[in-house]
C-alpha cells in the first residue's frame, strides 16, 4: 500500500476526503472513478479507520471484522471488484451460551425459525408474523414504536426471546430496547436473510486491495495528515487546513464523526442557530472494550464456533452489557482458514463499554484495569477452550480511550451517533455548500456494509454538486 506524505499533496483538487473509513474509501473511489481529482487524508498511520487490524508477535488481529450481512456481496461486486467479492465468505457456526439458552445457530431466517419453534415453542404463524414484519420496515416509518413495545407485542412475558433476539444486535450496534425498532428492525432483517458473513483473508488484506483500486483510479492518499480545519469562506467550502498547509477545494466530505465534524472541523459559527439545535441534541452510541488472544505456533482447539455470544446475566440487560465488569462479551474465533497465506489461531473477546468509565483512568491505575479485564476475558473463554492460558501466547486490551486515540471519535463512539445523528448528516451540505459527511450514523449507516453503502449515496451527491 504506497501512501504520499501531505508535502506530495497538490495545492488544490475537486473534493477533499477526511477520514480513510469504509465511508471515506468508498467515496473516493466513485468520485474518482467518475472522473473527479480526488485526495484522501487520514491522520492514522494506516488506513481503514475502525475497519483495522495489527500485528504482535507473528499474529494478524482483526479489530472489527466479526461479521456482516449478506448485502456486503452485492455492494462489494458492484461498487468495488470481483475480487473483494470473491473473498467474502459465511460463518456457519454462531453460538449462544447463557443461562436461558445454549445452543448453534447458521443465524439465517430458516434457522432462526426452526430454532423459535423448537426451542422457544412460538407458533409459526407468530414467527412469520414478526419476521414479515420486521423486514417490511423501512426508513422512512414511524419511529415511535421502541424495540421494547415490538418484541412485546409478538413475544409478551418472553424475555428468552427477546435476548435471543436483541442481544446480538446490541452486540452488533449498541442499540438498546428503549431505541427505535426501526433502527433494530433494519439490521435484524438484513442479517437474518442468508446469515453473517466475514472476509476471508482479514482486513488487511480487504484495505489493501481498496487502496490499491482507490490509488489506481488516481486518488492521491496521504497518511498521518490529521486536517485540523475546513475552511470556510462566505458559507461556502473554499477547502481544509492541515498544521500548516490549505489545500483548496469546492467541495470536502467528512468521514470524522458527525459530531466531529460540525463542532471541531467545521466550527459552529457556521450553521445556522436552527441547525446547531438540532445538531446539540445528537448523541454518540457507546464504545467497546476489546480482549486479543493469540495462540501460540504449533498450538491448536477444537472448532468452538465463529461467533461466541456469551453471557453470565440472567436475563438480558442493557446496562450489564455496558459494565465494566460485565459478564457477556462476544468471542470472534479466527482459524487458521481465516487467512489461508498466513495461517494463525487468534481470538478476540469485545464487549460493549462506555467511555465515561475509562477515561479518567491513567497509567498503573489504567493497566491495572486492562490486565483485569483481560483475566476476566480469559476465565470466560477457558469454559470453550480448556488450558487456553497455556496456549496463548500474546493477550492485549483495547479500551473506549484506544478507539478515541486512533479515529479521534468522541467518547471514541463504536458506532457513530444514534438515530437524530442521520438527519444531520444528510442535511449538512443544505446548511454549508459544499460541505458533505459520510459516515457512521443512525445505526443505519454504520457497520461495515452501511459505512459502503451510505458512502456511494454520499459520492452521488458530492457528483451532482460538482456538476451543478
Ligand atoms: C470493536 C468494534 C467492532 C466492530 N465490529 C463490527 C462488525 O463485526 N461488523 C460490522 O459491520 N461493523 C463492525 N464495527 C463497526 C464498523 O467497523 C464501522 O461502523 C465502520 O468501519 C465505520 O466506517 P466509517 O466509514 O464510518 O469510518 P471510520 O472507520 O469511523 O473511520 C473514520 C476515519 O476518519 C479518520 N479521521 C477522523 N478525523 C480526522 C481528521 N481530522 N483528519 C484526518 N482523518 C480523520 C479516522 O482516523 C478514521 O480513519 C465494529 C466497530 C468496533 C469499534
Amino acid at each position: 500500500m504506497p501512501h504520499k506524505s501531505i508535502d506530495q499533496a497538490q495545492d488544490s483538487y475537486d473534493v477533499i476526503v477526511i477520514g480513510s473509513g469504509l465511508g471515506g474509501l468508498t467515496v473516493s473511489n466513485r468520485l474518482a472513478k467518475a472522473g473527479h481529482s480526488v485526495l484522501l487524508l487520514e491522520h492514522h498511520y494506516q488506513p481503514g479507520g475502525l475497519a483495522t487490524w495489527f500485528k504482535r508477535k507473528g499474529h494478524t488481529f482483526d479489530v472489527s471484522l466479526h461479521g456482516f450481512p449478506f448485502g456486503m456481496v452485492k455492494t462489494c461486486r458492484k461498487y468495488w471488484n470481483q475480487a473483494i467479492k470473491d473473498s467474502i465468505v459465511q460463518l456457519k457456526n454462531i453460538v449462544f451460551d447463557n443461562p436461558q439458552f445454549s445452543f448453534k445457530t447458521t443465524f439465517d431466517r430458516q434457522d432462526f425459525s426452526e430454532i423459535l419453534r423448537k426451542k422457544f415453542k412460538i407458533s409459526q404463524v407468530v414467527i412469520d408474523d414478526f419476521f414479515n414484519t420486521v423486514s417490511g420496515m423501512n426508513f422512512y416509518d414511524d419511529q415511535s414504536m421502541t424495540t421494547r413495545e415490538l418484541f412485546d407485542q409478538f413475544f409478551p412475558g418472553r424475555s428468552d426471546v427477546h435476548r435471543l433476539l436483541m442481544e446480538p444486535i446490541t452486540y452488533a450496534n449498541g442499540s438498546t430496547l428503549d431505541e427505535p425498532a426501526i433502527t433494530y428492525g433494519i439490521v435484524f432483517s438484513n442479517f437474518m436473510s442468508k446469515g453473517v458473513f466475514t472476509f476471508q483473508g482479514g482486513t488487511d488484506k480487504l484495505i489493501g486491495m481498496m487502496v490499491d483500486e482507490v490509488e489506481a483510479n488516481g486518488v492521491t492518499v496521504c497518511m498521518n495528515a490529521k486536517v485540523d480545519r475546513v475552511v470556510i469562506e462566505n458559507g461556502r467550502v473554499r477547502g481544509v487546513a492541515v498544521g500548516e498547509r490549505v489545500i483548496s477545494a469546492p467541495s470536502v466530505v467528512s468521514n470524522s464523526g458527525i459530531t466531529n465534524t460540525v463542532y471541531n472541523l467545521a466550527g459552529r459559527d457556521a450553521f445556522s442557530d436552527e441547525f446547531m439545535g438540532r445538531a446539540d441534541e445528537v448523541k454518540v452510541n457507546n464504545s467497546s472494550c476489546q480482549v486479543y488472544m493469540g495462540i501460540k505456533k504449533g498450538e491448536s482447539f477444537a472448532d468452538v464456533g465463529d461467533l461466541l455470544f456469551t453471557s453470565t446475566a440472567p436475563e438480558f440487560d442493557s446496562a450489564e452489557l455496558l459494565d465494566m465488569h460485565t459478564g457477556s462479551r462476544t468471542f470472534s474465533v479466527y482459524y487458521p482458514r481465516t487467512r489461508p497465506d498466513h495461517p494463525d489461531y487468534t481470538v478476540v473477546s469485545s464487549m460493549n463499554a462506555r467511555y465515561d468509565d475509562w477515561a479518567p483512568l491513567e497509567g498503573e491505575e489504567y493497566q491495572k484495569a486492562k490486565d483485569e479485564m483481560c483475566q476476566r476475558s480469559l476465565d470466560a473463554l477457558e469454559r470453550y477452550i480448556p488450558g487456553i492460558r497455556s496456549k496463548c501466547d500474546w493477550i492485549e486490551a483495547a479500551t473506549p480511550k484506544t478507539f478515541n486515540r486512533y479515529t479521534l471519535h468522541t467518547k471514541g463512539t463504536s458506532f457513530g451517533t444514534k438515530f437524530e445523528g442521520l438527519q444531520i448528516s444528510r442535511s449538512i451540505f443544505k446548511a454549508v455548500p459544499g460541505l458533505f459527511h459520510v459516515g457512521s450514523v443512525g445505526i443505519i449507516m454504520s457497520g461495515w456494509l452501511g459505512a459502503i453503502n451510505y458512502g456511494v449515496i454520499v459520492a452521488n451527491d458530492v457528483d451532482a454538486f460538482l456538476r451543478s
